[in-house]
């Protein structure tokens, strides 16, 4: 069996512009997403470039056959810079444009009118270098990324070699060479093309899906303006940590805080000025905490943080650490910070109800209200600690 290459490179763009229409419409339009951007775009360059080869063998082969070589590489470079933009900074314009450029370069100096091959082995080289590229980015991205960059860097990887053994093919044995001409030629070449162009396309939009549903779980677990853990997903870690603890006979201290006349702030400064001193309330407590601590917000001017392994007196420490470091915020937004008052409730072994704990540190956040504010309070004996 023939395969005429002409039809093949019909068909070929039949499939890159189906693909090109079901992505656009589909996934770049819901995600918007950088790389799905450069991935309509490699499509669209890559439909036009095997278009602009069908002139070849006809008048207008002259300039239609340097122009496949330039968009088909123009369209591997958008490949390199979608790939890049999952991971970095895209690469500059500059180094996008030198491969097409010096596709155009080697494709105008060598006789396109009569040559369908003007440029071939540059040609050949940067589809090379470029797909190879796009692959050492897939592969540099971490191996929790997604479940699919994995995948689409090996069939990035795959394309790349394959364009490496038709390089070597061209330059050992010719255009007319057997092996060039069979298991590297432009038949074989489409086909594989369109094999991968499916799995990339299917891959891109596996991964925009991926993406969307992490961002999705994102924002339904942090609180917009402090960025801590919102209320839900703080109890839902919280009782995960406390029932974990309780195994390993392990203690823990939950310190709930309140701003003191945090309506005045407002009142005074400005709705602005509030958030400015929720968000610098917020970064004074991560400050102040180790990573393995949680912190969210419970409500708010509310703020509930869990200390595994650390005893209340500490947590008390702790919470005075955390009014020190909010009052040395500084900030033309709001003149003057809000004191805090602290309610710290430590676990009994055996202990392990959030819902008590929380109830235990409510009481004495009250208790620290009512003695005066800007304080804490340990809940067990319903001790105050004017060290705040
Ligand atoms: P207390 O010392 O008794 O806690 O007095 P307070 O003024 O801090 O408490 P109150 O419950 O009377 O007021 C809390 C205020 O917090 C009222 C509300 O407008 C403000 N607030 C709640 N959430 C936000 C927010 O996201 N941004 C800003 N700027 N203000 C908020
Ligand atoms: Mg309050
Ligand atoms: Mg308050």
């Amino acid at each position: 069996m023939t395969l005429d290459t002409s039809t093949l490179r019909v068909a070929f763009a039949i499939v890159s512009l189906t693909l090109l229409l079901l992505f656009y419409f589909i996934t770049f339009r819901r995600t918007r997403a950088a790389y799905s951007g450069w991935w309509c775009l490699a499509l669209t360059l890559f439909l036009t470039g095997s278009a602009a080869y069908l002139l070849n063998g006809t008048v207008h082969q002259v300039w239609a056959n340097p122009l496949g070589n330039v968009v088909l590489v123009a369209g591997s470079a958008s490949v390199w810079a979608g790939a890049r933009s999952l991971r970095t900074a895209v690469p500059g314009i500059w180094y996008l444009a030198a491969g097409p450029a010096a596709a155009a370069v080697a494709s105008l100096l060598d006789h396109p009118a009569t040559n369908n091959w003007a440029g071939g082995a540059v040609f050949l080289a940067l589809m090379a270098i470029l797909i190879g590229l796009s692959s050492r980015e897939l592969f540099l991205l971490d191996h929790s990324y997604s479940r699919v960059h994995r995948p689409l860097a090996v069939a990035t990887c795959i394309l790349a070699a394959y364009y490496l053994g038709r390089l070597v093919a061209f330059v050992v044995e010719g255009r007319d060479g057997r092996i060039f001409t069979s298991v590297f030629g432009s038949a074989a070449t489409t086909i594989v093309s369109s094999v991968l162009l499916v799995v990339a396309s299917f891959s891109m939009a596996e991964l925009s899906y991926e993406q969307q549903t992490q961002d999705l779980r994102a924002r339904a677990t942090v609180d917009g303006l402090t960025g801590l853990l919102n209320r839900t997903a703080f109890m839902d870690l919280a009782r995960d940590e406390l029932r974990r603890l309780n195994r390993a006979r392990t203690t823990a201290t939950l310190i709930l805080a309140d701003l003191d006349h945090f309506k005045l702030i407002n009142d005074q400064f400005g709705h602005s000025a509030g958030d400015t001193a929720l968000q610098a309330f917020a970064d004074a407590c991560t400050a102040a905490v180790r990573s393995t601590d949680l912190v969210g917000r419970y409500g708010g001017e509310e703020f509930i943080l869990l200390l595994p392994g650390v005893p209340p007196e500490r947590a008390s420490e702790i919470a005075a650490d955390i009014s020190r470091r909010l009052q040395s915020h500084q900030s033309t937004l709001v003149p003057r910070l809000p004191t805090v008052s602290y309610g710290i409730a430590g676990t009994a072994p055996g202990r392990v109800d959030l819902e008590a704990l929380a109830a235990s540190a409510d009481a004495a956040l009250y208790r620290a209200k009512t003695l005066g504010r800007n304080r804490s309070v340990l809940a067990a004996s319903l001790l105050e600690d004017k060290s705040a």
